[in-house]
């Protein structure tokens, strides 16, 4: 399909149409590439690259509203971490990080749209070793709406219970957002639409509820809110967002260990991720929850507070 739809960044919709619709190799605008912005067609990285072999890659996800990237600082401090994790240091402070997100955002004249940082080794090394690999940032932007798609915020999820489970921290860096640990993510997510599903809820390697393949998970019953404590996935940026925005609204949160016998006891439930935002979810395998009045307002409260986040500096 290469070059047979014009793929311009209008391109809308949720994930999985912007990907019919669209090659991400074949697009009009700049693309930040190891400290210059560069046209977006020409971003390419050599076949013999350290990161596409043994996946010494990390990134980031976040978005812009109105013209500003939502938690900027915390998402370029992350990227960093995560690199650290790996074991390579990114040649840019988070400053200069954060200043690049801007710029490329402003090159591509966007004000709503998904920012993509991404890290690795070059191809200075072939084999494991990789310590004279040098390290490259590149930072793309799109515009994309709803990751599950708009209907899913009316009537929720449906979600798969994934074969493949969150690794234990000590047999993967865990904590960093490494492009390696979305190897059972993607395997989850297309077992699960091949079943029909949305996606996936993911256990952790003791058989605990941990997270979807690309987002936190919560539920809720008799208006208090649970989520799986973050000791072996990501610790979402927008999980913590959201849990503050419940605290504030007096709503009592608890993290602690969340058992799959437990799910049919709740009532609500919902996914959390910068590209996810707050969305419902409806189901988890034969479990259904309903799209209740808690969830519909932290959903309303996240969409005004990263909006707010502007006025407030
Ligand atoms: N878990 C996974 C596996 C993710 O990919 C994401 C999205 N980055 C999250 C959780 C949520 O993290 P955040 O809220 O920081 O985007």
């Amino acid at each position: 399909m290469a070059g047979v739809l014009r793929a311009g960044p209008a391109a809308a919709g949720g994930a999985e149409e912007t990907l019919m619709e669209a090659t991400f190799d074949d697009r009009d605008g700049f693309i930040w590439f190891d400290g210059q912005l560069v046209p977006w067609r020409d971003a390419r990285v050599h076949v013999l690259t350290h990161a596409m072999h043994y996946a010494s890659a990390v990134f980031e996800g976040q978005r812009a509203y109105d013209g500003e990237v939502f938690a900027l600082q915390q998402h370029s401090e992350r990227l960093v971490r995560s690199a650290e994790l790996l074991g390579f240091s990114i040649p840019y402070s988070v400053e200069a990080i954060n200043a690049a997100c801007r710029e490329t955002l402003s090159a591509n004249g966007m004000r709503d749209a998904y920012l993509r940082p991404i890290a690795w080794r070059g191809s200075e090394q072939m084999g494991v070793a990789a310590q004279r690999s040098k390290i490259h940032l590149a930072i793309a932007c799109w515009e994309w709406g709803a990751y599950f798609g708009e209907e899913a915020l009316l009537k929720g999820l449906r979600l798969d219970i994934a074969s493949w489970r969150r690794p234990a921290p000590y047999t993967a860096p865990t904590a960093s957002k490494a492009a390696g640990l979305y190897m059972i993510c993607t395997l989850s997510k297309h077992r699960a639409a091949d079943r029909g599903f949305d996606d996936a809820l993911m256990l952790d390697w003791r058989g605990q509820v941990a997270e979807a393949t690309g987002a936190n998970i919560f539920f809720i019953r008799n208006g208090e809110i649970h989520t799986p404590t973050p000791d072996c996935f990501l610790d979402g940026i927008t999980r913590k967002t959201v849990i503050a925005l419940a605290r504030t609204r007096g709503v009592n949160v608890i993290e602690r260990a969340i058992w799959p016998e437990e799910l049919e006891s709740f009532e609500q439930c919902f996914l959390t991720g910068s590209a996810a935002e707050v969305t419902p979810v409806g189901s988890i395998g034969p479990w259904s929850f309903e799209v209740g009045a808690l969830t519909r307002q932290l959903m309303q409260d996240y969409a005004a507070h990263v909006r707010g986040n502007r006025a407030r500096g």
